[in-house]
This record gives structure tokens, sequence and C-alpha cells, in this order.
């Protein structure tokens, strides 16, 4: 069989791209990945007690992005949801993000919001210029409550102090005065109504669009003659590490199916200081499924295992940035996605990336010079 495309990787965003270049473009295209689902790390899937859980940790769909959630919507219905999580924090569970609640319920306070803005202003430690994880926090709710809620959590999810972490990974921690108690503030906040899974296979079900699964680009590449190439693994090893490996933040996932219909009041719940894990996670809450008995999800951190988080810092960026060069000089490959672009992105930012990617090979069918790098500008 003769192809336009090779998309190495069937996770959301060479979903995306398949759907689009076969039923927009009429181009003929094969989709490979290493794993034995579609779907990359957002794959769910029923298991043997018949509940619905998220294989990779749990994904919570939200996005500001109009485009991006009727995009969506063209293969999947939803279920509508607000997010919950809660911190165990001295024997109490707490809100998360912190808001009025978390603090009133934590010290035994009865503080209005006004109140709780000027508590912020006192505690906030003042910071020129924030140059690491910790002090963007400090600088927002003051040490006590960093210590109490972040700290710990940030040194075993990364494995290193806050003061080590690079800004980015906490500058965005949201704090409240109020009660919203939604992890999220997004205009639409829902999970595929019948599951990530279905929503990737009604993406990929055209007749152009031809699926290998079990099958790694390194294996064959050899073998396949493809012009056109879109990739969204790890950009180190499509160049084979010449510049060294990119570090990433690994999880190890501990299942437990539970006689109960349910077992915690929130889909997530972190635990900063007890156990090893991070937080237990209880789909049920969130995918909306009705079933007499639930599954919690443990979830450990490590540095050894499949690629989860890449580990934003000075060191790794510049490593990244040699391949991008590289990269930059192929005509006919394209790299897109968390993996491909080293980023920690949400699905609707690579949906979105997606689909500009492909309203760039669009143009570059039409004139056949464009070449397309998406970590590049952004805004092509
Ligand atoms: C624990 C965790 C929780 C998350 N929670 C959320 C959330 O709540 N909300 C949210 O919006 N986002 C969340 N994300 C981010 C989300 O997972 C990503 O945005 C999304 O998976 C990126 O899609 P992708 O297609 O770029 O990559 P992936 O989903 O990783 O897909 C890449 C695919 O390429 C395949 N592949 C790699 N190398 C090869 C090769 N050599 N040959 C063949 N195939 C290959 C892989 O097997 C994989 O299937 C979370 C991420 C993690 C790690």
């Amino acid at each position: 069989m003769k192809f336009d495309y090779l998309i190495t990787g069937a996770g959301i965003a060479g979903c995306v791209l398949a759907e689009r270049l076969a039923s927009q473009l009429n181009k003929k295209v094969i989709v490979i990945d290493k794993r034995e689902h579609i779907g990359g790390n957002c794959y769910d899937y029923y298991n043997s007690a018949g509940v619905l859980i998220h294989k990779y940790g749990p994904h919570y769909f939200r996005t500001n992005l109009k485009h991006v959630f009727d995009y969506l919507s063209n293969f999947t219905d939803w279920h509508y949801v607000y997010y919950r999580v809660k911190a165990m924090v001295d024997g109490k569970l707490l809100p998360i993000p912190i808001n009025l609640d978390t603090v009133n319920e934590l010290y035994g306070y009865d503080f209005s919001s006004n109140e709780l803005k000027k508590f912020f202003k006192i505690n906030m430690v003042r910071v020129d210029e924030i140059k690491n994880s910790e002090e963007a926090i400090v600088s927002k709710i003051g040490r006590e409550l960093f210590e109490k809620i972040y700290k710990a959590y940030t040194l075993k999810q990364w494995g290193v102090e806050p003061k080590e972490l690079d800004v980015s990974v906490c500058e965005r921690i949201p704090v409240r005065t109020n009660r919203d108690d939604r992890y999220f503030t997004d205009k639409y906040q829902a999970m595929p109504k019948y599951g990530y899974h279905k929503m990737f296979e009604n993406m990929l079900k055209h007749p152009n669009v031809h699926i290998m699964l079990k099958t790694n680009y390194k294996e064959i590449k050899d073998d396949i003659r493809c012009k056109k190439h879109i990739y969204t693994g790890p950009i180190d090893e499509y160049f084979d590490y010449i510049y060294g490996r990119l570090p990433y933040r690994s999880l190890r996932f501990e299942h437990e199916t539970l006689d109960v219909e349910f077992y915690q009041p929130v889909s997530q719940v972190n635990y900063p200081y007890d156990y090893d894990f991070t937080r237990v996670v209880e789909s049920k809450h969130i995918t909306g499924q009705k079933h007499h008995k639930t599954t919690i999800i443990r979830e450990y951190p490590s540095d050894e295992g499949e690629p989860y988080y890449p580990v934003p810092a000075a060191k790794s960026r510049t490593i990244y940035e040699r391949y991008r060069r590289k990269a930059e000089r192929l005509k006919d490959v394209h790299f897109i996605g968390r993996l491909a672009e080293y980023k920690y992105l949400n699905m609707d930012q690579v949906v979105d990336r997606a689909l500009r990617l492909f309203e760039a090979l669009h143009v570059m069918e039409d004139d056949g010079k464009l070449n397309v790098f998406p970590g590049v500008s952004d805004g092509y």
C-alpha cells in the first residue's frame, strides 16, 4: 500500500493530524504506535471489574479554546463535570487549589475573603526576581502554607527541592480568596461521554487511515516509504540520542478495585507527607460511570520508566535546543506533541497545535515549500 503520510504515535496529536489529513485533504495516512492501543497517554479502558479507568494518570479535559472544544465535539458527546481535588494535611482533607475554605479549615479561622487577602499580604515573602519554584509559591502565599501544602508534595513529585526546580513548574499555581473549589476555571470542562478511547476510534474511523499497533518506528523506518512524516515520539530518540538523553520524570501506578461505590469524596486526593505515593485517583468521579464497585489508582513518581513529564531546567533546555535545530532542517518531517517538542502540554494545547500544523501542511501541499516546526514561533 502507498501512503502520503506516516504518522508516528497514535496519541492525541497523531489522531488529530490523521483525521484532518484523511478527511480534509483526502491523504492516505498510516499511523503507527509502539503500544498496543491508540490514544497515547490519554488512553482509557474498562478494567476486569468493568470500571472505566485512565491507564496513564487522570486526564481532566478542559479548555478555553472554543475551536478545540468544537473540533473534538465532532467525535464525542460530553459528560460535563467540574473536577475537584483535595489534599490530606494535618489529618484534614482540604480543597486544592488553596481557597478561603482551605485556610479556614486548616487553621480553624473564620476569615472573610478580604481578611484572607490581608493574611496573604502579611505572610507573602517579597522576592525581587523569582528564580525558582519555591520563590514562585512563597511570594504568593508565604512560607508556612508553602511548607504545609506544596513543599513535600513537590519534592515527592519531582525528586528535588522546590528551590532547585525551574520557576515554570510552579509559577501558575492558582490561589483563590473565594470559596471556588473547582480544580480548574476553564470555560469548557467535560469528559468524553463514552471515554477517550471511543473518541479516538471515531477520529481514526476513515477509509484513508491505516493503523499499525505494536510497531516501533525505529524498527520499520527502513522498510516504509512515505515522503512525509509526522513524528510525535521523543525527539532525542529520533536522532539516536546524539546530543544525549533528555531527562523525564516517570510514574508507577498501583491499581486497587474495591467493593464499595466510592472510596473518597473527590476524584483526586493528594498526600504531601504520608506514604510514598503522591495522589490517589478515583476516576468514577469524573467519568460519571455508575457502578457498584470502584477502582482507585495510587501514583508513585520515579526517575525510571516511561517518559511522562519533561524536566524543565537549563541543562535539558540546552540539549533540546540542539535537537530542535536539527529537526528544523528536515523538510518533510514535522515534530509535534509533548515528546517531540519536549514540553509539558495539556490535551487542548496539543489539539490546538495539531490543528495549526494541519493548516500549515495544507498550505505546504499547495505551494510545496513550507517547513513547519511548532516549537519555533508558536505562531504559524
Ligand atoms: C500523568 C499525566 C496526567 C495528565 N493529565 C492531564 C490532564 O488532566 N489534562 C490535560 O489536558 N492533559 C493532561 N496530561 C497531558 C496529556 O497526557 C498530553 O497533553 C497528551 O498525552 C499529549 O499527546 P501527544 O500525542 O503529544 O503524546 P502521547 O499521548 O504521549 O502520544 C505519543 C505516542 O507516540 C508513541 N510513540 C513514541 N515513540 C514511538 C516510536 N518510536 N514508535 C512508535 N510509536 C511511538 C507513544 O507510544 C504514544 O502513544 C497529563 C499527562 C500526564 C503524564
